[in-house]
């Protein structure tokens, strides 16, 4: 593990590529960024939420001495893609759905993320270039699949795989025991619940024995289960609570959890904000 001013770093080296699983702070909400190393290239997964860590991230990437293939944005909450300012020089792809809601959705995260840490976040909606579809791809001779997965802790996010080395980049699909923002609805209203559990589920039985995770440290498959048992427990304090208690419950029912300020802003979204 390697710390630098702002980031853990762990480094997870597999048969063909080694990937730096790299973590911020609490104040950029803990979340994960991706370093795939590939013999010759480097393909990032998501770009942070607060500029002094993504400015540390991209320093950390041209420490390592090797070419950005591509930056890939897996979703369109502000802490996976904000930091995409720092990668300007970069090919960068998401889901067109993706591109999409951070259009719609950007300015709304701007001006909050803003009225918290003013200038120490992104000022701008900046949209990943390319979309890309699901399918494989190969990059430096390694092949990446791309999952489409729906209505799950976002509307849309992009789930990627390195079938070769059994591990998936599972980003916000994913969270290690730390508290998972469920404050996300579907256009119709519908919470994320269902869905994100039925995303999990499709996921457990492939056999992935790496599981990177959006927020807390790389695991392993058996994540898959608790992060079901998880959700279920959260969908029945969500269904049992008016709000008042949310946050309490849900700490009390994952005590080594961490970020609780995850479900500050679940409960904000759950019972409080009115689109
Ligand atoms: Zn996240």
């Amino acid at each position: 593990m390697t710390t630098t001013n702002y980031l853990v770093i762990s480094k997870i080296q597999l048969k063909e590529v080694c990937i730096h699983c790299c973590t911020s702070p609490d104040d950029g909400e803990r979340v994960n960024a991706q370093i795939v190393e590939t013999a010759n290239k480097l393909v990032i997964v998501d770009a942070m939420l607060m500029r002094p860590h993504a400015k540390e991230f991209r320093e950390y990437i041209d420490s390592l001495g090797k070419p950005i293939d591509r930056i890939f944005i897996t979703h369109a909450h502000p802490d996976h893609w904000f930091g995409i300012e720092f990668f300007a020089d970069v090919n960068s792809f998401a889901l067109p759905e993706t591109i999409q809601e951070i259009q719609m959705m950007g300015q709304l995260e701007i001006d909050f993320h803003r009225s918290q840490h003013g200038d120490l976040t992104n000022d701008q909606i900046r949209l990943p270039k390319e979309p890309v579809n699901p399918g494989q791809v190969v990059i430096d001779g390694v092949t990446f699949g791309l999952h489409k997965v729906e209505a799950a802790e976002d509307l849309f996010m992009l789930a990627i795989d390195l079938p070769g080395e059994g591990t998936l980049l599972a980003q916000d699909l994913v969270y290690n025991k730390v508290h998972m923002f469920v404050g996300q609805r579907s256009m119709d209203g519908t919470t994320c619940f269902e869905g994100w559990i039925q995303a999990l589920e499709r996921f457990k039985n492939s056999g992935y024995s790496v599981v990177v995770p959006g927020h807390g440290v790389p695991t392993d498959g058996s994540v898959f289960e608790e992060n079901i048992a998880q959700l279920k427990t959260m969908r029945e304090i969500y269904s049992t609570s008016d709000g008042s208690n949310f946050v309490q419950r849900s700490v009390a029912a994952f005590p080594d959890h961490g970020l609780v300020s995850m479900l500050e802003m679940s409960n904000y979204f759950l019972f409080l904000a009115k689109f």
